[in-house]
């Protein structure tokens, strides 16, 4: 789950990090109060989508006075904010951070994941912290330091140190540089975080060590647990397909392409995008009905599908092991029966029952194509899809 940087700014100064003054507004008219609130004549207009990059679409504005704000927010409220990080649609912009403007000295980057390889939690820590963090991190890997954790140990204040040294802090710095991280390292431990990251953190001109911006992913197999996480959930900023498909248990995913995807198993859910992909296609979602589905959870998925616009065609491939593939089949035509075919389908189904399932679709008057093979599948739903597009 991500949060807004409203969100974990307000999580960093429980845990003694620092961040500038701010006040987040959701509506232009408060604007100028917020402005008056916070005093000074510099101030920065944030907007709070689930996305990184903003400042690089448009999303982060410094302003030099009040109408400036102002403008700011009319320009931003209500509409879409398009970044590097989210797709051609952006994230709607309802909320926005209004913050004091700061006297940036440098821009350092500190984030903390889990590195699955070393099975450590990681620091990551630059000196070029900013914008480009992604640029630094391909072309000069070398200018990120790493520092691996054994989660059952403890991050200790030397290692801090040592951290902030190779940083460049001067002294008064580095104790609020070991408060900044060990905060982060307690979120990180304390609620089940995947990732946490500061960038950038800057210093400033009164030798101040800032969270300028702030970004938290939570485990979602943890949330059970931290009610307080779960409540600052934003499901406007949430694939509205996905949402639907998370309340029916079904594993779903958004993609770009053209051919609508429902399989049974997440290694053949990928296999089968694969072989879609191979034979000149591309798959419009990833979907998983799992291992004991029902015929009602095949016909939401169905229902899901179809009634995403990018879809032309169809492709259902389905490994009877547990599940019976006359369930399957049964759930296909209830769905067609309530929302209608409009779009091309092919069918594989194989295993546990899988001649009676084939046999209950051909028998019907719905207009659905069967293959037994899953290659031949492929190319039939590419092929049919193809003719819908042109
Ligand atoms: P994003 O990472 O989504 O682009 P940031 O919050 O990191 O958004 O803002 C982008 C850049 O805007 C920062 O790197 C910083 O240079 C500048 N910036 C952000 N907030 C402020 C602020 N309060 N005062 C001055 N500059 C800011
Ligand atoms: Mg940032």
């Amino acid at each position: 789950m991500h949060i807004h940087e409203y969100q974990a700014k307000g999580l960093f100064r429980q845990f003694n990090i620092k961040t500038p003054e701010a006040i987040l507004i959701n509506s232009t008219s408060e604007a100028n109060k917020a402005c008056a609130n916070l005093g000074g004549n510099i101030w920065v207009v944030k907007a709070q989508v689930h996305a990184g990059g903003r400042g690089k679409g448009g999303g982060v504005i410094l302003c030099r006075s009040v109408e400036e704000v102002e403008a700011a927010c009319n320009q931003l409220f209500g509409t879409r904010l398009i970044t590097p990080q989210t797709d051609a649609k952006g994230l709607p912009i309802n909320q926005l951070l209004i913050e004091g403007g700061q006297s940036i000295e440098r821009e350092l980057y500190l984030g903390l994941l889990v590195d699955r390889q070393t099975q450590k939690i990681t620091i990551l820590a630059s000196t070029e912290g900013g914008m480009d963090i992604e640029k630094v991190a391909s072309e000069t890997p070398d200018k990120i330091i790493k520092f691996g954790v054994d989660p059952l140990g403890v991050l200790n204040i030397d290692d801090c140190a040592s951290i902030a040294s190779k940083l460049g802090l001067v002294d008064s710095l580095k104790d609020q540089f070991v408060t900044t991280l060990l905060g982060l390292y307690e979120i990180f431990t304390s609620k089940d975080v995947s990732l946490i990251e500061i960038n950038p953190l800057i210093t400033t001109i009164d030798n101040n060590l800032l969270a300028l911006d702030g970004k938290i992913d939570f485990d979602d197999n943890a949330l059970y647990r931290h009610e307080d996480i779960v409540e600052l959930r934003d499901i406007s900023q949430e694939d509205e397909k996905e949402n639907e498909a998370s309340e029916h248990q079904l594993n779903y995913i958004s993609l770009d392409g053209t051919i609508g995807c429902m399989v049974n198993g997440a290694g053949l859910a990928m296999a089968t995008m694969d072989l879609i992909e191979h034979h000149g296609g591309s798959p419009a979602n990833f979907l998983d009905v799992g291992g004991g589905t029902t015929a009602d959870r095949v016909a939401k998925a169905f229902e899901l599908i179809q009634t995403q616009k990018n879809v032309v065609g169809i492709l259902v491939n389905i490994f009877g092991g547990i599940v019976r593939c006359d369930l399957i089949a049964e759930g296909i035509l209830r769905a067609i029966e309530k929302v209608g075919l409009n779009l091309p389908i092919v069918v594989r189904l194989e295993g546990t029952n899988a001649t009676a399932g084939l046999k209950l679709l051909d028998d019907s008057n719905a207009d659905i194509h069967t293959e037994a093979d899953l290659t031949q599948a492929a190319i039939k739903i590419v092929a049919l899809s193809k003719e819908v597009s042109v």
